[in-house]
């Protein structure tokens, strides 16, 4: 029965070419499908729900937009828009982390550690699983010899969980950060040559998670463990693109299917068949599963690392506010059903663009002109005293590019259960993703 359902989405999945795409748009269209399959859940009254009667919208220095006076869900395991919020924010945290540790030192040693499943396994089963191997990789005995023969003072572990042929497949992304002056007699890391701290690492963190996965009653595959040493030697910010690489549910996870690839197929089947049904049934077991797990979790120097060079908290800059008249028409009339209006708002970044999606709405309600009140502009960078005009004010705008990690094809070394080779960064995540993927 709940092989069946996997074996129906990945078909739909690879027959369909999924629409990958993870803008505003996107996001919030996908939050609708997440409000068709859970109509009580609160992601479906995010940025839907007004907590206010003026709504404020609101430009990031980095470009992205902000809506005050809404309610926003913050479920971001389960609600796309925040899901993508949350991310931008670890993203920022992790590669703050390990740069700090880098800057400071320190190696990172990239481990994926994963527990056997099947496709009849419920995914509370499996989660349970990797939680109690966890708990024992991090206990005494096991963890001891992590510190002595790595060097390990830290760690940021991110779980994630996906659909492959084998049913669902959660998994922890873990950056152990190692200091080479707190294991310094028999560091494995400073073994010479790369090839031989690979080797090492991956021989330590085997055994370890080995012990780990069967005292916890659940079982682990060399072939299906995955790990990839950096070193100092690179630089910091390639560590951290290689480590931030796979992060969130937005794009292709090679062969498998993340949550939100549910919620894509569930969005664009057709609404009766059967790949809808399962992709909703499969949502819905996810969304259950996941409630109160941590996605992000720091240990050791990592927490004290954290908020280091924190400084670049800038208040957005506000652009103008909307009734709730305005906003309800936005987002309820029957011709605005469609989301194009929601979608407009949602990623409005300059006072034009504002007004012309507050016009759109006063056409849609049938208002000859702008109706009194349903638009006020402000001028200025926002800091409690800005002006504020009534009508068409013209203030430039200024457009700043997103913070991203660009391109690198830096050879980086990789070890799994069937050996090691030199890979292309660009190339890595397949790669990942094939030896982790192939749990049996
Ligand atoms: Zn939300």
């Amino acid at each position: 029965m709940a092989s069946k359902s996997f074996k129906t989405v990945l078909e739909y999945a690879s027959n369909q070419r999924l629409d990958r795409k993870f803008d505003r748009a996107a996001q919030l269209s996908l939050q609708d499908a997440v409000r068709s399959i859970l109509p009580r859940h609160r992601a479906a009254a995010c940025m839907r729900h007004r907590l206010g009667t003026r709504i404020t919208v609101s430009k990031t220095a980095s470009g992205a937009t902000r809506l005050g006076g809404v309610m926003i869900c913050g479920a971001h395991h389960i609600c796309p828009v925040c899901h993508s919020r949350k991310l931008a924010a670890q993203k920022a945290e992790l590669s703050r982390v390990v740069a700090a540790h880098v800057r400071a030192g320190g190696s990172v040693v990239d481990a994926v550690l994963t527990v056997q499943h099947h496709a009849h396994q419920k995914l509370t089963t499996v989660l349970k699983k990797l939680d109690d191997s966890w708990k024992t990789f991090r206990s005494e005995p096991v963890w001891r010899e992590l510190v002595r023969d790595l060097g390990v003072v830290g760690f940021v572990r991110r779980l994630e969980v996906t659909v492959g042929p084998n049913g669902w497949h959660p998994h922890l992304h873990v950056s152990f950060l190692c200091d080479p002056a707190v294991a310094p007699r028999d560091n494995v890391l400073a073994r010479g040559s790369r090839q031989k701290a690979l080797d090492g690492a991956f021989a330590v963190l085997w055994s370890a998670w080995r012990i780990a996965t069967a005292k916890a009653g659940a079982a682990s595959r060399r072939q299906a463990f995955f790990s990839a040493t950096v070193n100092g030697a690179i630089e910091v910010e390639r560590i951290i693109q290689y480590t931030m690489k796979n992060m969130g549910y937005s794009h292709d996870k090679d062969g498998s299917l993340t949550p939100i690839d549910l919620l894509r197929i569930a969005r664009d089947s057709d609404p009766k068949s059967v790949e809808r049904l399962e992709a909703a049934r499969l949502f819905r077991e996810y969304a259950d599963a996941i409630r109160s797990k941590r996605a992000v979790m720091l240990g050791g120097v990592a927490r004290t690392l954290t908020g280091l060079d924190a400084d670049d908290k800038e208040e957005p800059e506000v652009l103008g506010t909307v009734s709730a008249e305005a906003y309800d028409v936005i987002t309820k009339h029957p011709d605005a059903r469609d989301g194009h209006l929601r979608a407009a708002l949602a990623s409005v970044t300059s006072r034009e663009g504002l007004i012309d999606v507050v016009k759109r709405a006063a056409q849609l309600a049938g208002h000859p002109k702008l109706p009194d009140g349903w638009l006020t502009l402000k001028t200025g960078r926002f800091s409690g005293g800005a002006e504020s005009i009534r009508s068409g004010c013209q203030a430039g705008t200024r457009q700043q590019p997103q913070t991203v990690f660009v391109g690198a094809t830096l050879p980086i070394l990789i070890r799994n259960g069937s050996g090691s080779q030199n890979v292309r960064l660009s190339a890595l995540p397949d790669k990942v993703r094939r030896s982790v993927g192939s749990i049996g």
